[in-house]
């Protein structure tokens, strides 16, 4: 028996077109209610439009959201107007925006609070590479990355939210965590957390219809994000639909 309803987040990355997402959407919405989880379509900003006529707020998330305040900041997006867009969650802290664009612990938890300002829920991400991982410094590259992040917001603003465990040299790569390393790490998670039941841990990571449920069965694990097996909808249905009800 899992802690609270369990939640799958779709990240599509920087895919998608209009007719692409209108057939996703219908096909997705075709299977929503039969599913037992709460769900997160989370686009990118140009599609969240397009998005809000198909799913609620609460279905929709962004990828990415600024850690500033509206004003002088070209190409950024604030909280305010994702919220206004009519979205209901942001991913903040996706390993390829803290490996590509430089953002650190400190910029995460920035936009994780901003986030919160605003009335969004964040997905905060956290996750150890391949090197860190064989240097066996896992548990103290994720105990300071979620560490940084309940400074600024506290447990009761990742509770708003979910906190997602993506080991870096898993995603997009076909190589996942076993049930067990995944289990694991989220069980340590949830230690450091120390309010054991209030927040949703998802696992992320070349999660696919075929591993989706040994991985959701583990009792840690609340729910995932996913990202290449996100863009088909019905691989994506399959995968919620492993959800242990
Ligand atoms: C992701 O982008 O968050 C992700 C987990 O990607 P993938 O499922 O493709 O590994």
């Amino acid at each position: 028996m899992k802690r609270s309803r369990s939640l799958v987040a779709a990240n599509w990355k920087m895919n998608g077109s209009r007719t692409v997402n209108e057939a996703w959407l219908k096909q997705f919405n075709a299977h929503k209610n039969t599913l037992a989880c709460d769900v997160v379509v989370c686009a990118p900003h140009v599609y969240l439009h397009q998005l809000r006529n198909a799913l609620s707020a609460d279905e929709i998330g962004a990828q990415d959201v600024s850690q500033h305040q509206p004003g002088a900041y070209t190409g950024d997006t604030a909280a305010e107007m994702l919220k206004d867009t009519g979205c209901g969650w942001v991913i903040v802290g996706h390993s390829e925006r803290r490996q590509g664009h430089g953002e650190t612990d400190g910029t995460v938890a920035a936009k994780a609070e901003r986030a919160l300002e605003a009335g969004l829920r964040p997905i905060v991400c956290i996750g150890e590479t391949l090197q860190q991982r064989e240097a066996e410094q896992t548990h103290a590259v994720l105990s300071s990355q979620l560490s940084a992040v309940l400074e600024r917001i506290g447990v009761q603003g990742l509770a708003r939210g979910a906190l997602a465990y993506e080991p870096v040299w898993a995603i997009g790569t076909g190589r996942t965590a076993t049930p067990e390393q995944a289990q694991e790490v989220h069980a340590a998670l949830r230690a450091q957390i120390g309010q054991a039941d209030r927040v949703r841990i998802l696992y992320g990571g070349s999660v696919k219809p075929g591993n989706a449920a040994e991985l959701f069965a583990q009792p840690d694990i609340d729910g995932g994000l996913i990202g290449g097996a996100s863009l088909v909808a019905a691989d994506f249905v399959a995968i919620c639909a492993a959800v242990p009800k």
